[in-house]
């Protein structure tokens, strides 16, 4: 088991907000969703790694091109250490389709389990943190702990739900502590 400790973060809707029927395919449409830029360092002043993992099938489907994407992240990433002095610790992507049969697009644990071997993570004290269920399935796969970012009263597995991620992140840090060793039969469907 590892040692480290991580917050993934979905990056659609999480980090950054979601174009309607589009991709983010430039870093001019790139938005920040609120919160993000002020939350990150706090996160890494409580210890965790932040580990990106995103599923980008714009790529499998040619919409943009594996570089369109780096070039984003790239400029993601200087933009957050211009601005905080903190950036992602790492960036997981999924760029299959569906259709492709990949072991990484969430829902699977694909990205989760390898960040956990590459930075030696106990997975148990690490959170996925995203928009839509297929992260907090995916989170739930990989045997962390999970939190959703979405409207009030949305049905979700996630242990915790609020509606942007500084609410999550504060109820995270307040909980987190207090959490008894995650049981066996919450995991029984993986
Ligand atoms: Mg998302």
């Amino acid at each position: 088991m590892g040692i480290k400790k991580a917050i993934f973060l979905d990056r659609d809707g999480v980090v950054n907000k979601r174009l309607i029927d589009d991709y983010v395919k430039r870093w001019d449409e790139f938005r920040f969703m609120p919160g993000v830029v002020e939350v990150l360092p706090d996160i890494h002043a409580e210890g965790y790694l932040v580990i990106l993992i995103t599923n980008q099938r714009g790529i499998g489907r040619g919409v943009m091109t594996r570089n369109d994407l780096h070039q984003i992240h790239r400029r993601m990433q200087e933009d957050l250490l211009i601005r905080t002095g903190h950036q992602f610790d790492a960036m997981y992507v999924c760029s299959h389709d569906n259709s492709d049969g990949c072991d990484c697009r969430k829902p699977a644990p694909g990205m989760l389990l390898h960040a956990a071997k590459e930075f030696q993570l106990d997975l148990q004290e690490s959170w996925m943190i995203g928009d839509s269920e297929s992260d907090i399935e995916a989170g739930i796969n990989a045997g962390c702990r999970t939190a959703k970012i979405g409207s009030k009263g949305d049905s979700t597995k996630a242990t915790i739900s609020e509606t942007d991620l500084r609410s999550v992140w504060n109820a995270l840090k307040a909980l987190g502590s207090r959490l008894h060793p995650i049981q066996m039969q919450e995991s029984k469907d993986r």
